[in-house]
């Protein structure tokens, strides 16, 4: 188990989704199901003993991992979306992207007071997607005691952003 190489089932896309970015592609671990089943077990081996009392994912992709950790761990999921899409109550969050400013919002009834909520997403880049759903977890009352994603990318200085959360990611790369 711990000789698998993740790194084999993640499609590199330079020039993805504009050029000069390397696109570190995920889906080629959903189409391999024993790639798949390797990220949602090293997921609930690091978790399962660290009282964690819900999981919150980042649309669309972090959604595909914490789904099925979430069932694993037997513990509720928390969808944060982009702004529009939700239907009830919501809480909501703007942060800046390089060029433009983006919001992403949650059911404030979902986010459960006073518990631990394991943040994740598939992929750590700034790291800024990750802060403004951390606020939004904890402006609901919750407490983001850890953050998690599938890849990280940390030459672009997202564990800075995200200080003092401690990061867990299973793969890491280094420089594009
Ligand atoms: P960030 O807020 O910069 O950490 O990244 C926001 C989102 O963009 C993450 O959810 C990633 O899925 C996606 N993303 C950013 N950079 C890349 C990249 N180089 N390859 C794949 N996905 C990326």
């Amino acid at each position: 188990m711990s000789s698998f190489n993740l790194d084999n089932y993640i499609r590199k896309v330079p020039d993805f989704p504009k050029k000069g970015i390397l696109f570190y592609d995920i889906t080629s671990i959903l189409a391999s199901p024993e790639a798949f089943l390797y990220c949602v077990d090293r997921m609930a081996e690091i978790y399962k003993d660290r009282d964690i009392n819900a999981v919150a994912a980042i649309e669309a992709r972090g959604f595909l991992f914490a789904a099925p950790f979430a069932i694993r761990l037997g513990i509720p999921l928390i969808p944060i979306r982009k702004k529009g899409k939700l239907p009830g109550v919501t809480l909501s969050k703007k942060y800046d992207l390089e060029y433009a400013q983006a919001e992403i919002e949650v059911h404030s009834a979902d986010v459960p007071r006073g518990k631990r909520v394991l943040l994740t997403d598939d992929l750590i880049a700034t790291g800024g997607t990750l802060n403004a759903a951390r606020s939004l977890l904890v402006e609901g009352g919750a407490e983001v005691p850890e953050i998690f994603g599938v890849v990280g990318l940390p030459f672009l200085n997202y564990k800075k952003v995200l200080d003092p959360t401690p990061v867990t990611t299973l793969l890491d790369y280094q420089s594009e």
